[in-house]
């Protein structure tokens, strides 16, 4: 395997709203009561992987001074420079979706071999949910016998994806979407923006922090713009779903079928409690209503569930013709009026 991608800096950062998490890792570190698999799960987009990272400093550093890596002994540099030979990274090779097999028995011989400076030997799986079966079942025997002085740290976007036998061998570390107000006040703070800026932003991220950055940083928030006007186009009768399909083919499939996703809940939230319900896309409120007035909500839902049957695929790896795929939805989408 490419020794690149597995040794290499990783960002360090404890969010505000992973404190509490924070605490109860230092205290079972300096009680001796760590875990040798914890399961860190969470949304997509809330710094998992920056607490986890911050969590493997913490029990590779040499010095640990006041419960908190000190950040100068050899480990703490190896950490933040080049990567730490006692830490394995490992994730999903570039454009797959898939956790192999083989490269979960190379994190096994790595569990087996010697810790490079004497101390822990960490691992961070992200996400857990991209092993496919074997390589799930490959790893069930380092998380039976981990060895002395290791840890597996797993990351799950969604545990109900992750196989129950990997599951009930980690010790769980459940991380809420962050209390609203302080992913308001972090975000005005990072985009030296309006307060009702920030929690707009939110809304459509469903509240993930660092799913707003990217948003604003990627220039999705301009992609998810142009995409809802097209989406308004085709319920106005001024262009149609094979027309517009093929412009949206390239672009991340998931992260489009998430927006139709988020609107269609909107609509179904506004069919059952009425205008002035709290919606995520309170830009396209206008359009939200007039669907919410003029679909049957059977046609609603049954739009979400095939939306969300599409996503499920993509995540359990289907590869399926995407122009097709959005076509499909989109004259279902016509349908709705
Ligand atoms: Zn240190």
């Amino acid at each position: 395997m490419d020794v690149a991608s597995r040794y290499h800096a990783l960002k360090t950062e404890i969010y505000p709203w992973f404190e509490p998490q924070w605490l109860r890792i230092k205290q079972l570190f300096a009680t001796e009561k760590l875990p040798h698999a914890l399961m860190v799960n969470g949304a997509k987009g809330i710094g998992k992987l920056h607490f986890a990272s911050s969590v493997a400093q913490l029990v590779l550093c040499h010095k640990n001074a006041n419960g908190a890596a000190c950040g100068e002994c050899r480990s703490c540099q190896l950490f933040s420079s080049s990567g730490h030979p006692d830490l394995y990274h490992l994730a999903p090779e570039e454009g797959v979706e898939q956790i192999k097999v083989d490269q979960v028995r190379d994190l096994s011989s790595f569990m087996q071999s010697t810790a490079q400076q004497g101390g822990y030997r960490v691992v961070i799986l992200d996400p857990a949910e991209a092993m496919n079966l074997s390589a799930a079942n490959a790893l069930l025997k380092t998380l039976e016998e981990p060895g002395k002085n290791s840890l597996l740290l797993l990351l799950s976007n969604q545990l109900g994806q992750v196989m129950p036998t990997i599951k009930s061998r980690c010790q769980r570390v459940d991380c809420p979407i962050p209390e609203r107000d302080l992913a308001v006040h972090w975000l005005q703070q990072k985009l030296s923006i309006e307060a009702g800026v920030a929690s707009q932003l939110l809304k459509v991220v469903h509240g993930a922090p660092l799913l707003a950055l990217t948003f604003k940083e990627r220039g999705e928030q301009e992609l998810r713009a142009e995409f809802f006007v097209g989406l308004k186009s085709i319920l106005q009768g001024k262009t149609t779903a094979i027309a517009l399909a093929p412009q949206y083919a390239k672009k991340d499939i998931k992260l489009l079928l998430s927006w139709l996703y988020s609107l269609l809940v909107d609509v179904a939230k506004l069919q059952v409690a009425g205008e002035g319900s709290s919606i995520a896309n309170a830009d396209m409120a206008k359009m939200l209503a007039a669907l919410a007035k003029r679909s049957q909500a059977k046609k609603v839902y049954a739009l979400a569930d095939k939306v969300q049957w599409q996503r499920s695929a993509l995540l359990a790896h289907q590869n399926p013709n995407k122009q097709l795929l959005l076509e499909d939805l989109l004259i279902d989408w016509k349908k709705l009026i």
